[in-house]
């Protein structure tokens, strides 16, 4: 309820800051980032990998070629042995290509459709089907005769029906399309026919789906083609995008917390209070606490209020309770306490004698060892007449009792920090509690003076907390005195000071100074 008092007052329709809002723009932050990742990092591999593919399949139809180049070589050496019988100085030229040239596997003469020298077998009659060659000169097998299953290419040289068959190992040409294959399926084509880089020969179609490339040989009747498959798109990111792949989700999810939490604090209540408090926004307010019999000034309590540039002068009931929720009532009281130090320090030769400071200190407060140094340089600001300085801590939030609020209360007292228990009647403070943190003071909570006069019931009541206040012996307050009734029926109890609207309401310093002094 206060809380929403607080939103209300600093930001009236800001819907940004609701869950669902911040939830749904995180979500979106989050969606935009990924799918920017995502768009990036696709268009970064499609690209680089249609580059890498593009570059292999160059880098294979040159290694193809230069293969058939040998084949080409042997063939121009045993040129001059066509047309010639198959006699043992043939076959050993025929031999001799076979030794020296790298990746010729076998060399032959034909004479028409007929092999009749062979560098394996010497004199022989094979059928050889001319017409199956690609271009005249290229023909895929998936094996011959001494090894059916070994794949290989014969490059045709002819010469007016006859000429030269050299067989090239299928090894070397599968190799180079094994090697170079890393991240798409490439197969060496020739007519109809195709070998994977397996080693498999296959005819017509029959290839994988995907993106496709083709280069063709310059120089012999075959080409090279390619299929960029799904999957090599995937292996492609796994293998050069690994850092985006990791970088991308975590930034997204980094992205969408930052915008959760900064939408959070955009217009939040508590950022509302720390620009606030930047801004010194807060600002004491005066009361007056008078002496119970002459009713002459004896001291003021300090009471905060938030100098709104919109809304005005806030009272502390719409924003102590998120200060003190967010921790900021601290550095919020020490910045007050600061400033009626600057204003009143200087001036303190003219204030009364044993004049006294009460602030308002709230329970989580007592933790913080800055509060014992914050009050020595309150006090020590009015070295010219020393002043009191008074802490009042509520009954309705009670201090647990711990080493550091000891050590500090035991500090506060060192001092001569007076202690004083506000709204008393209001809560549950034992004997023991009052004891314990040697309370000096207590403020007889308003409730319980606003029901002097009102029925024999209510009197009996203010009665018996004054005199359970004046059994404990310590220094009594009467808060919230607002008519002559009031003071008359305490007088006869002697209090030591009163303090209320019938002395005088909280005003800014000037007009206290101005009134008072
Ligand atoms: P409180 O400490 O009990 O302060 C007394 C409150 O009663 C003040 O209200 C004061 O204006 C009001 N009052 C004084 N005389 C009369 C009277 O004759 N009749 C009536 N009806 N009211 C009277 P205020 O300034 O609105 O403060 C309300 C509460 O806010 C304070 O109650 C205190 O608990 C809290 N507060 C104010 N300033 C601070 C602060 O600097 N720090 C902390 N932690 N709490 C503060
Ligand atoms: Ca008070
Ligand atoms: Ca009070």
């Amino acid at each position: 309820m206060l809380c929403l008092s607080l939103v209300d007052i600093s930001l009236t329709s800001n819907w940004l800051n609701r869950p669902y809002i911040r939830i749904c723009l995180a979500l979106l932050a989050f969606m935009l980032v990924a799918a920017v990742g995502i768009l990036a990092i696709s268009w970064q591999t499609s690209q680089g990998l249609r580059r890498d593919t593009g570059a292999n399949l160059q880098q294979s139809v040159r290694l193809v070629d230069m293969t058939l180049d040998n084949a080409a070589i042997a063939t121009s050496a045993v040129e001059n042995l066509i047309g010639v019988p198959c006699d043992a100085s043939t076959v050993q030229a025929l031999r001799w290509q076979v030794a020296k040239v790298p990746n010729v596997r076998t060399v032959n003469l034909y004479h028409q459709n007929t092999i009749y020298c062979a560098s394996l077998f010497g004199p022989r009659a094979d059928n050889i089907s001319t017409d199956k060659y690609v271009g005249g000169r290229l023909m895929l097998m998936s094996g011959n005769s001494v090894t059916p299953d070994h794949p290989l290419i014969a490059y045709r040289h002819d010469v007016n029906g006859s000429g030269v068959v050299v067989g090239v190992d299928g090894y070397f040409l599968h190799n180079i399309l094994s090697l170079l294959s890393t991240h798409a399926y490439l197969v060496l084509q020739v007519g109809d026919k195709w070998m994977d880089s397996k080693g498999m020969i296959h005819t017509g179609e029959g290839w994988p789906d995907g993106e496709r490339m083709e280069l063709t040989s310059e120089n012999y009747p075959y080409a090279i083609r390619l299929v960029i498959r799904p999957s090599d798109h995937w292996s492609y990111v796994f293998d050069y995008a690994t850092v985006s792949l990791v970088l991308f989700p975590l930034l997204s999810l980094f992205i969408a917390f930052m915008t959760y939490s900064l939408l959070g604090r955009v217009g939040s209540p508590t950022a509302a209070l720390k620009e606030a408090l930047e801004k010194k926004q807060f600002i004491p307010y005066l009361q007056p606490v008078v002496d119970g019999t002459t009713h002459e000034l004896t001291g003021v309590e300090v009471l905060m209020r938030w100098q709104h540039p919109q809304s005005g002068l806030i009272p502390p009931y719409q924003f102590i309770p998120l200060a003190e929720e967010s921790g900021l009532i601290v550095p919020m009281t020490r910045q007050m306490m600061a400033q009626v130090r600057d204003q009143f320090g200087p001036m303190a030769a003219e204030l009364p004698k044993n004049f006294h400071f009460g602030f308002n200190i709230c329970a989580s407060h007592f933790k913080d060892l800055s509060l014992a140094e914050d009050c020595k340089a309150f006090i020590d600001a009015f070295k010219a007449n020393p002043i009191n300085l008074v802490l009042e801590l509520t009954e309705r939030e009670l201090i647990e009792p711990s080493e550091t609020t000891h050590g500090l209360f035991n500090a506060l007292r060192r001092m001569g920090v007076l202690i004083a228990m506000d709204d008393f009647g209001t809560g549950h403070s034992s004997l023991a509690y009052l004891q314990k943190f040697h309370i000096d003071i207590l403020k007889i909570d308003q409730s319980f003076i606003g029901r002097i006069g009102t029925d024999a019931l209510a009197g009996h009541i203010v009665d018996n907390v004054i005199d359970l206040a004046k059994r404990l012996q310590m220094i009594i307050v009467a808060e919230g005195i607002e008519t002559q009734t009031q003071v008359d029926y305490l007088a006869p109890y002697q209090l030591e000071f009163l303090q209320g609207y019938f002395f005088g309401k909280p005003v800014p310093p000037a007009e206290f100074i101005d009134k008072w002094l």
